[in-house]
């Protein structure tokens, strides 16, 4: 068969290019990522196995293979796992089919100390061979098929593949150890980096060959050991085995759960969000074993998309071996693990909480996003995730917990107030704040697009409602103020009422209505949503990803200061000041309250020509 010469995909080629600059300190993990891909494709070998028994007719003695080949100075890792056929091969050494991989590849800055903990989040894989080798060969034979192949490549732009020999099914990657890479080549050094990386493996490694080929590692599934029996490294490289995380556990969960269903888990919480955490496909990433055969790592129903940040191994004696991935997740039996789950879950992050609050926030800014998914979809946790969830707010820089704001309510204050913006900066200063600032009401600042939709299906906490702070029913005035001086101070204008009339004749559709506000303190104007009407931020949200016709805004109610001193001249000046001058000064404090609510202003022309009619006019005095 002739061969063929292929190009990598762009992606894969830019990998390349951080992998050869060697971005990882510890370059021996390669050996890992082999013997991790020589670990799953026996075990999706012995899956298949399960249905179509011929595949491992001869043997059914999984085993991964190191040797070594001191005069040309290769080391090879040997399964008789799945192997790869040439579709397999163009598939996967080739290119990388995660999705998000373009968008996360565009985040790297090329500097390499910000790159490599984003790598981290990423994890190269195979790749991370061309870290020690100058050529990676890989000779590979798919169980079932007659044909091997070879794909063979120095890791700079392309690969070939063709035909070659391989008496069984398997594969073998053949690394061509670059110059100075020796310490590769050395017994001691290969098999204290197995078991440092690969011992908990439930397959035996071997290094050598024949009959004087030593076993490394334990060789039993990890998660059937006793707890007692296991090192945190030897978690901690399982995790990111299973997890394809290159991270540290945030938390990890072992348990053994005996009773109608019986299971053992083996869960791992990562220390950092994965790149693909919000794909839109919200995947699981928890690997589904019975009696320690390998099912799938894609097992709907075992884990609640919100809780997809989980990794790691659920082995079942009682889930039937033989059934289809497909008829799974139906099974009243996996629904019943997942629920058990679920609860060790919330405890687990409940004790957390409770006992290492900081520790606790690391978790929440990574993944509270995705937990509150939960809030909206999971009806029947919802009380189990309410009070799990961390807030930031107008009373500091710390997060808070639901219950922690109920705690700090005002005398008269019956509802727990929010605004939702992009970011927590921008809300502090949003002027719809300052009559909750100046009373002392906490107000919590929500920036997760999720924010908006689990708030409307929860609607109370512990009999409070939730409240948006930027609605004009916001009942400030039944709360007791903090102090006296955040009383008004000033008696309203005359000319109030006038005003608020003309500025409604002038500004007519553009608003809902015009009102005087009991909520700013220092801002002259600001915005919010009339009673019943979409909230502002939401709207902007839904705008942006398209999800709202037409272009028309919904008119908002225009609040106005009437202690403010511009407001005070507007009042004193509404009865008698000519139409256009009027209009000028409505139309520009509309615009205003507009851009300090992060919208544009709706005419960028008219905003313009009224500013500097404005300005001259106040020059010329
Ligand atoms: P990952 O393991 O995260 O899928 P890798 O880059 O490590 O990513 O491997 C890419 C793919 O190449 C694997 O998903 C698998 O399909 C294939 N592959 C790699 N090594 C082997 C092997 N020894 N046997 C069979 N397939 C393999
Ligand atoms: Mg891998």
């Amino acid at each position: 068969m002739a061969q063929e010469t292929f190009t990598f995909q762009t992606e894969v080629e830019r990998l390349l290019e951080i992998v050869a600059h060697s971005l990882y300190s510890h370059k021996e993990i390669f050996l890992r990522e082999l013997i991790s891909n020589a670990s799953d494709a026996c075990d999706r070998l012995r899956y298949a196995a399960l249905t179509e028994a011929h595949l491992t007719a001869g043997d059914t003695d999984f085993k991964i293979r190191i040797v070594v080949d001191r005069d040309a100075r290769t080391l090879s890792v040997v399964d008789n796992g799945i192997g790869m056929n040439r579709d397999d091969l163009l598939e996967t050494l080739g290119t990388i089919a995660r999705s998000g991989t373009q968008a996360f590849l565009a985040k790297l800055s090329g500097d390499a100390k910000k790159d490599t903990s984003l790598i981290g989040q990423f994890g190269v894989g195979f790749y991370s061979a061309f870290m020690v080798a100058d050529h990676v060969d890989v000779i590979t034979r798919k169980a079932g098929e007659e044909h091997a192949w070879r794909w063979s490549s120095d890791g700079r732009g392309q690969f070939t593949i063709d035909g070659a020999e391989r008496p069984s099914r398997g594969t073998t990657v053949t690394v061509h150890l670059k110059a100075d890479e020796d310490e590769f080549l050395e017994t001691m050094r290969l098999s204290g980096i197995v078991k440092k990386y690969s011992d908990h493996i439930g397959f035996p490694i071997l290094l050598g060959e024949g009959e004087k080929a030593e076993t490394l590692n334990a060789g039993s599934s990890l998660w059937m050991r006793p707890k007692k029996d296991i090192t945190e490294s030897q978690y901690k490289e399982f995790y990111r085995h299973v997890g394809h995380g290159f991270d540290d556990p945030w938390l990890t969960l072992h348990n053994t759960v005996e009773g109608v269903v019986s299971y053992t888990s083996l869960l791992f919480i990562p220390e950092q969000a994965p790149f693909d955490l919000f794909d839109a496909e919200r995947k699981g990433r928890v690997r589904l074993y019975v009696r320690k055969v390998f099912i799938t790592d894609d097992c709907e129903g075992l884990i609640p998309p919100y809780l997809r940040f989980l990794r790691g191994v659920v082995d079942s004696e009682d889930l039937p071996l033989n059934i289809s991935r497909e008829t799974f997740q139906h099974d009243p039996r996996l629904a019943k693990i997942r629920s058990g789950l679920c609860k060790r879950v919330f405890d687990e992050l409940a004790k957390k909480a409770e006992e290492a609050p900081s520790e606790y926030e690391t978790f929440w800014n990574a993944f509270g996003a995705v937990l509150k998914e939960g809030l909206y979809e999971d009806f029947e946790n919802r009380e189990r995730i309410l009070p799990l969830c961390r807030f930031r707010s107008s009373a500091g820089s710390e997060l808070t917990s639901l219950d922690g704001y109920i705690g700090r309510m005002k005398p008269g204050q019956d509802a727990i107030y929010t605004l939702a913006g992009d970011d927590v900066e921008a809300l502090k200063r949003s002027p719809q704040l300052e009559g909750f600032r100046a009373k002392g009401v906490e107000v919590l600042l929500l920036t997760d697009p999720i924010d908006e939709f689990w708030i409307p299906s929860v609607r109370t906490y512990k009999d409070k409602p939730f409240k948006s702070a930027a609605a004009a029913d916001a009942q400030l005035d039944t709360i007791e103020a903090d102090t006296k001086a955040a009383e008004p101070t000033s008696e309203p204008p005359d000319g109030l009422e006038q005003m608020l009339g003309r500025l409604k004749d002038v500004l007519k559709d553009a608003v809902k209505d015009v009102r005087a506000s009991k909520r700013l303190t220092e801002s002259a104007v600001c915005l919010v949503a009339g009673e019943g009407d979409l909230d502002m931020h939401l709207e902007r949200l839904l705008r942006r990803h398209r999800q709202l016709e037409g272009d028309g805004a919904t008119p908002r109610v225009l609040e106005i200061n009437p202690t403010h001193p511009l407001i005070r001249r507007l009042a004193a000046v509404a009865a008698d000041s000519p139409e256009a001058i009027f209009a000028d000064a409505a139309f520009l404090l509309l615009d205003q309250a507009r851009i300090q609510e992060g919208e544009r202003v709706s005419d960028a022309q008219a905003f313009s020509r009224r500013l500097a009619a404005c300005l001259e006019r106040s020059l010329t005095a």
